[in-house]
């Protein structure tokens, strides 16, 4: 087991990867392990129901969704910029739909927070101890919808409505309208991120099952951590029965490297931060 915990936390193994199927290939973000392995877990009964972030009519405002099917997990593909609070629907999960083994998709913190539920002995825990697969995502950062539209609005010459796509990557905010694709420098979107975004130490989803991204791998391809034994066994399932394929990351460009960079950035960023509040005599909740 590597251990690099200064950076990624603990972790068995860290690979690039990708999907194989070529329609989750087309609908997702990065290598579509969030889809692909969501997918093979509930074609294979590890899990029962996904809560994923669905879409809805309003542009780029994600819907927790319980998806039943693989089609439905499908539909929810590709990442969005935004919150999905995917963990008020798993309450509904557990007691309307009867589900013992949820699989869902979550941030950094809400990582953390479903962890939080499944070791404090609230009422909440026999509703969290269900989810059987945790996948997290990396994030630097998350927009409210509406900053979101403000920046795209103002900034990007876009309407938010026209959006297809949205991507970070080479240091810019990407979106992909019918007539064309533009970046945004990241220093641009600075101030329009959720306030606790600030102070936040965590990009790789530290604590969840398997965590992934498209940082450290090149286009079309995830950086993919397995932690706990149950996320790398399900990983090495899925790739054993041919769901996803791998490399190993000191195969791929820009690596490990990049990623440690950013997400010692963000720590160090997030500390400074935390020191200035508390400073000023402001609450930190680390
Ligand atoms: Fe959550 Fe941290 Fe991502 Fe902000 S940066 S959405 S607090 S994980």
């Amino acid at each position: 087991m590597e251990d690099n915990k200064m950076a990624f936390g603990t972790y068995k193994e860290v690979v690039s990867a990708r999907a194989t199927d070529k329609q989750i290939q087309k609908v997702s973000q990065d290598g579509g392990i969030v889809t692909a392995l969501l997918t093979y877990a509930l074609e294979e009964n590890i899990i029962e129901g996904a809560i994923v972030a669905g879409d809805t009519e309003d542009a780029w405002k994600p819907e927790p969704t319980i998806a039943m099917t693989p089609e439905e997990i499908i539909a929810a593909a590709g990442t969005k910029y935004t919150f999905s609070p995917n963990a008020i629907r798993l309450k509904e999960a557990v007691r309307q739909y009867g589900l013992e083994k949820i699989g869902t998709v979550a941030t950094p913190c809400q990582v953390m927070g479903l962890r939080k539920m499944q070791s404090y002995p609230f009422a909440t825990r026999f509703v969290a101890d269900k989810i059987a697969l945790l996948i997290g995502i990396f994030c630097m950062e998350n927009f409210p919808r509406d900053s979101l539209r403000t920046f795209v609005e103002g900034k990007m010459n876009s309407s938010l409505d026209n959006v297809n796509k949205m991507d970070i990557g080479k240091g810019k905010f990407w979106i992909t309208d019918p007539e064309k694709e533009s970046g945004l420098a990241l220093k641009e979107t600075h101030g329009y991120e959720q306030a606790g975004c600030n102070i936040c130490l965590d990009y790789v989803a530290e604590l969840a099952d398997v965590s992934t991204g498209s940082v450290g791998s090149p286009d079309g391809w995830s950086t993919v951590f397995t932690r706990t034994d149950s996320g790398a066994d399900i990983f090495t399932a899925a790739v054993d029965a041919g769901i996803l394929e791998t490399k190993p990351m000191d195969d791929v460009k820009p690596g490990l490297g990049l990623l440690e960079k950013l997400s010692n950035g963000k720590k160090d960023k997030g500390r400074k931060e935390i020191e200035r509040r508390v400073n000023m005599g402001l609450p930190s909740p680390f």
